[in-house]
C-alpha cells in the first residue's frame, strides 16, 4: 500500500493486506499463546533473532503486529509496541529511557498515575524528576540538568487543557541530546502528531480515543527509531511483560477504523457544546482549546488539527453545586475515562485529582468547582439539553 496515504485511509488500511491472510477482509484474531516451529533449526533461528517467525505471544503475535504497524503509520513513527494498559506503556517507556541517577523533566500537570510512577522511580531507583511550567523556553532551559535524560510532556494537559509548544521543546531538547516523550492520549494521531514535529516517543492510553468504545484497557508506544523500539520490545516489554492481549489488539484495530470520523464528530460536538456552555449564567471559566479567548488558542491552531473533544469549566458556585450538576445529569454518564461514544462527566478535585493536595491542585488550576466533560458522539442538542437542565437546576 502507498505509504503516504491520508490518515483517514491509513486508519483503515495501514499495516494489513487481506491477501496475505486468506483474503480475510478483517484482520484475523490469533488467539494463541504460542507458535509451533516447523523444525528445531527454525526454532533456534527464531530465538537467535535470525528469522522473523513468531515464538510466544508475550514476545509478539500477528494480530498485535498488525495493530502496531498501523499505529506506527498513523503516528509517522518507525515502529510501535502495544501494551496491556496506558500505564504499562508509560512505565515501559520510562524504564527503557532511564537509569539510576537520571532526571526526568515533566510538564506541570500530568496524568495522576504517571505522577505516582515518578514517585516510585524516585523512591526505589533514584530517578529524580521535576514538574515545571513549560510555557517559556527560559524556564525550560534553566530546569535542564546534566542528568536530564527525558522530557515528558502532556498536551493538552488534563483537565485544564493547557498546551505545551512541542516545536519549542524539541528545539531545546535536541541541543542537549534529551529524549522527548509525549502522552498523546487527548489528541490521538488524528489531531496531533508529535513525531512529525521531531519528538522521539509518543505514548497513548489506547483505552480512550484509539479504542473509542469504552470496552478495552490498553496502551501504545510509538518511536521514531526502529532499533530503539526493537531494544524496547526485547527488554522492558518482553521481560516486564505488559504486552496487550491479542483480543484487545483486535478490538483496537476495529476501533481505529473509525478514528477519523469519530474524532471529527467529537470535535464538532465539543465546539457546539462549548459555545453554548460559555453563555450559560452558571458557567465561569472555561478551558477549551477551540475557544478564541483560550490563552493558547493560537498554539492550538498551530499544533493541533482540531480542538479535541474535551471541555473543562468552572461552575459559579460551590463544590456542592458542582457535585449537584453531576447528580442531575441523566443522558450524560458520571464516570472517569474519556474518548468514549458516551458523553462522560467527572469532578477532578474529588475524583481523578483527589490524590493531589488542594494546594497543588489550585496551582495546577484545578478548583473545587471545576467539571470535566468528555463530549461523546450523541446528537449535540441532546447532550446540551441534559447539561442545561442540570445547570438550570442548581440555585
Ligand atoms: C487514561 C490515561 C492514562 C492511563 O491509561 P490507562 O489505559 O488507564 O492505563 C495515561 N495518560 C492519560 C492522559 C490518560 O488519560
Amino acid at each position: 500500500m502507498k505509504k503516504n496515504n491520508n490518515i483517514e485511509t491509513q486508519v483503515i488500511h495501514a499495516g494489513y493486506n487481506p491477501l496475505e491472510h486468506s483474503g480475510s477482509l478483517t484482520p484475523p484474531l490469533f488467539q494463541t499463546s504460542t507458535f509451533s516451529f516447523p523444525t528445531a533449526e527454525e526454532g533456534e533461528s527464531r530465538f537467535a533473532g535470525e528469522s522473523e517467525g513468531h515464538i510466544y505471544s508475550r514476545f509478539g503475535n500477528p494480530t498485535i503486529a498488525i495493530l502496531e504497524e498501523r499505529m506506527a503509520a498513523l503516528e509517522n513513527g518507525a515502529a510501535a509496541l502495544a501494551f496491556t494498559s496506558g500505564m504499562a506503556a508509560v512505565s515501559a517507556t520510562l524504564f527503557h529511557l532511564t537509569k539510576s541517577n537520571d532526571h526526568i523533566l515533566c510538564s506541570d500537570g500530568i496524568y495522576g498515575c504517571t505522577f505516582g510512577l515518578l514517585q516510585l522511580l524516585k523512591q526505589k531507583y533514584e530517578i529524580d524528576h521535576d514538574l515545571i511550567n513549560m510555557d517559556d523556553e527560559e524556564t525550560l532551559r534553566k530546569a535542564i540538568r546534566a542528568e536530564t535524560a527525558v522530557i515528558y510532556v502532556e498536551t493538552p494537559i488534563n483537565p485544564t487543557m493547557k498546551l505545551v509548544d512541542l516545536e519549542m521543546i524539541v528545539k531545546v531538547a535536541k541541543e542537549h541530546g534529551i529524549r522527548v516523550v509525549v502522552d498523546n492520549t487527548f489528541c490521538s494521531p488524528y489531531l496531533q502528531q508529535p513525531l512529525t514535529l521531531g519528538c522521539d516517543y509518543v505514548v497513548h492510553s489506547a483505552t480512550k480515543y484509539i479504542g473509542g468504545h469504552g470496552d478495552v484497557i490498553a496502551g501504545i508506544v510509538v518511536g521514531a527509531d526502529k532499533e530503539e523500539m526493537a531494544e524496547m520490545a526485547a527488554s522492558v516489554r518482553k521481560d516486564i511483560g505488559g504486552i496487550i492481549s491479542p483480543f484487545d489488539a483486535w478490538l483496537l484495530i476495529r476501533g481505529l477504523k473509525t478514528l477519523a470520523v469519530r474524532l471529527d464528530r467529537h470535535c464538532d460536538n465539543a465546539k457546539k457544546i462549548a459555545e453554548t456552555l460559555k453563555a450559560h449564567p452558571k458557567v465561569g471559566k472555561m478551558f477549551y482549546p477551540g475557544d478564541e479567548e483560550f490563552p493558547q488558542y493560537q498554539l492550538a491552531q498551530k499544533q493541533m488539527r482540531r480542538s479535541g473533544g474535551m471541555i473543562s469549566f468552572e461552575v459559579k458556585g460551590t463544590k456542592e453545586e458542582a457535585q449537584a450538576i453531576l447528580n442531575r445529569v441523566q443522558l450524560i454518564k458520571l464516570a472517569v475515562s474519556l474518548g468514549d461514544t458516551e458523553t462522560l462527566i467527572q469532578h477532578p478535585a474529588s475524583m481523578t485529582h483527589a490524590g493531589i493536595s488542594k494546594d497543588e491542585r489550585e496551582k495546577m488550576g484545578i478548583s473545587d468547582t471545576l467539571i470535566r466533560l468528555s463530549v461523546g458522539l450523541e446528537a449535540w442538542e441532546d447532550i446540551w439539553a441534559d447539561l442545561k437542565q442540570a445547570l438550570d437546576g442548581i440555585k
